[in-house]
């Protein structure tokens, strides 16, 4: 009897086979706008299916490792990383997935779109980026910070170009220290101080509790300068550098040593340990001890920085909405394409109604991460480029909402990705079991569900952030009308009891009811929103929008079963 090997799933091009994908920029960039992205896009997905691939299998095989003293007993905090995690960081450079909203080449073709075509771009390069992703948010966030016009010139000139260049060499990312062990989420109790070293420069000390990409060369730290009193509000950013190379601190000899070890920490900078994860094990996540460290204010620290602050955040609650979506797409096209190969009960797994429909289920979520991911980078870059205050007020409640939503669709299509490959996906040298590690995380950093839903509920309750996202609904049920009257229905309903849930919270915002029914208003609110962003496309003309609007509605909005539809329309969902 011959041995039965199975398939190995081969999925499509991530560029050209996405079809929601480019129906996407052709409709946010125009025809000439995504004709101009094309080859940029058309060379990461070359570079994703073979060389990245390679690496992020590399990357997840040889983990981070802290070599704490040299062989004479110096401390050294070295964090070596592997030659996959060096290829995915020297990747993210070459093809500008930071870079590319601040380059003056991108805006002048892009525009504000610039940060559409960046979306692009992190949907591709981040499922299989081995976590890279997360350094590569968090160095588009301190870029975003260093770029408000209250830095000083002389650090933003100093680091910002490096964080944007496009060449492997001189490209840096950078990390970002806020929790501390007796508070992450209660960024009040932070118990880091900084204190100003009369030169300009400020020494940080305390303890930061989770620092991932602990081997970027600087930091965003989080500290309570001298004086400035209790609360999280008075919290300022400050740019730590990582490494003795850039600390002012390091003495002479360190210089020298420097050359010969260009990873030797910063005076003051100490690696307690790295992070034992469920997932994201490529990317290093350490502790890290602060003690008189150098450190450059973002901003004037005498004046409240946690807004400033929030700066940084939004972008990396962006990034997070996008490496959900990216990671639902390819999950999908991993399970499509296995079904297409694996046969069942004397048949293709693919051709298999019980199965089909539960792809397509999994695809009308995909579509929907997608597009509330995709908005959300729109809106930004419509703030950032031309400071459009509707964009600002829409992107208050977009940026939590689309963090929120698409980090638990991608926890719970991960897991059926998994059992799509049966055994298989149990197995770890077949890579699927990471889809379910690396997305748990998801929900968790930049803020869990809770804490999003309470600042969805602060930004409608406070800052009217509602009236936006209502104003978007209420649009969309007019652009649904001639599709669907159904689906019109629908919405109009949706918008109903929005409407009707956020003057309740409004009305008494701290009643125990409201907060205690936060998650489940934030969650509603973004599944119509989500149902008004498919409209809205397929408005446009897109096809697998508006299936994908009718089935969303349906089992979101409606909590009908769609089993049969998503049957029925896999091929053209996925
Ligand atoms: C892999 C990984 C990497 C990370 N990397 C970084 C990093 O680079 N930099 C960084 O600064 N942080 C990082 N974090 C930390 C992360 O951002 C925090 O863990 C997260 O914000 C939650 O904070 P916490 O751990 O203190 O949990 P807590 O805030 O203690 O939360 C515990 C539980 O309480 C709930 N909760 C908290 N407050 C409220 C509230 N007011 N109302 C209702 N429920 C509430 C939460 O939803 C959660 O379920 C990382 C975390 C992980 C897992």
């Amino acid at each position: 009897m011959t041995r039965y090997v199975q398939p190995v799933p081969a999925p499509d091009d991530p560029y050209t086979g996405d079809g929601l994908l480019r129906s996407w920029l052709e409709r946010r960039l125009g025809p000439a706008g995504h004709a101009a992205a094309k080859a940029r896009l058309a060379d990461l997905a070359a570079d994703v299916v073979g060389p990245l691939r390679a690496a992020h299998a590399d990357a997840e095989a040889h983990p981070p490792t802290l070599v704490r003293y040299d062989p004479w007993g110096a401390r050294v905090d070295r964090i070596d990383t592997s030659a996959g995690w060096q290829a995915q960081r020297a990747a993210a450079a070459r093809h500008a997935v930071v870079a590319l909203p601040y380059l003056d080449s991108a805006r002048g073709t892009w525009g504000a779109a610039a940060r559409v075509v960046q979306h692009a771009l992190l949907h591709l390069y981040g499922p299989e980026s081995a976590t890279f992703s997360c350094p590569v948010a968090m160095a588009d966030g301190a870029a975003a910070l260093l770029s408000l016009p209250e830095v000083d010139a002389g650090v933003r000139d100093a680091w910002l170009p490096r964080l944007t260049s496009t060449d492997p060499g001189t490209a840096i990312v950078s990390g970002q220290w806020m929790t501390e062990s007796q508070g992450g989420s209660d960024l009040s109790r932070s118990g880091t101080t900084a204190r100003p070293a009369g030169d300009g420069s400020w020494r940080l000390t305390g303890e930061k509790w989770f620092c991932s990409a602990a081997d970027a060369t600087m930091a965003v730290a989080l500290a309570r300068p001298e004086g400035a009193g209790a609360g999280s509000r008075v919290l300022a950013p400050f740019l730590v550098p990582r490494y003795a190379a850039d600390s002012p601190l390091a003495d002479a000899d360190a210089d020298a040593d420097a050359d010969a070890a260009p990873y030797a920490p910063a005076p003051g900078v100490t690696v307690h340990r790295l992070k034992d994860k469920l997932g994201t094990r490529a990317l290093p996540t350490a502790e890290v001890g602060l003690r008189e460290a150098y450190a450059l204010p973002l901003g004037d620290p005498a004046v409240p920085g946690l807004v400033r602050a929030m700066t940084l955040v939004v972008v990396t609650r962006v990034h997070n909405a996008a490496a959900a979506a990216g990671g639902m797409r390819r999950g999908l096209a991993y399970a499509r394409a296995y079904a297409d190969a694996r046969t069942v009960a004397g048949g293709r797994l693919v051709d298999n109604p019980l199965h089909r429909a539960t792809l397509g289920a999994l695809a009308v979520d995909a579509a929907a991460a997608f597009a509330l991911a995709g908005h959300a980078f729109a809106l930004l870059g419509r703030v950032e480029v031309g400071a459009d205050p509707d964009a600002a007020a829409e992107l208050r409640v977009v940026a939590p909402l689309a963090k929120l939503a698409t980090g638990r669709l991608a926890v719970s299509s991960a897991s059926e990705y998994v059992e799509a490959f049966g055994g298989a996906g149990y197995v770890e040298d077949t890579g699927v079991p990471r889809l379910l590690r690396d997305a748990q995380v998801l929900p968790i950093w930049e803020g869990t569900t809770n804490v999003l839903a309470l600042d969805v509920l602060r930004a409608v309750t406070r800052e009217d952030a509602g009236a936006p996202l209502l104003r978007r609904l209420s649009a969309a049920v007019d652009l649904a009308r001639p599709m669907s009257p159904a689906l019109a229905d629908t919405l109009a309903a949706a918008t109903a009891d929005l409407t009707a849930a956020l003057a309740d919270a409004a009305a008494d915002p701290r009643a125990v009811d409201v907060v205690a029914g936060a998650r489940g208003l934030a969650l509603r609110a973004a599944a119509a929103l989500t149902a008004a962003l498919l409209v809205e496309h397929a408005a446009w003309g897109d096809e697998q929008a508006e299936v994908a609007a009718r089935l969303w509605a349906r089992c979101r909005l409606r909590h009908e079963d769609i089993a049969a539809d998503a049957h029925q329309h896999l091929d053209l969902l996925c």
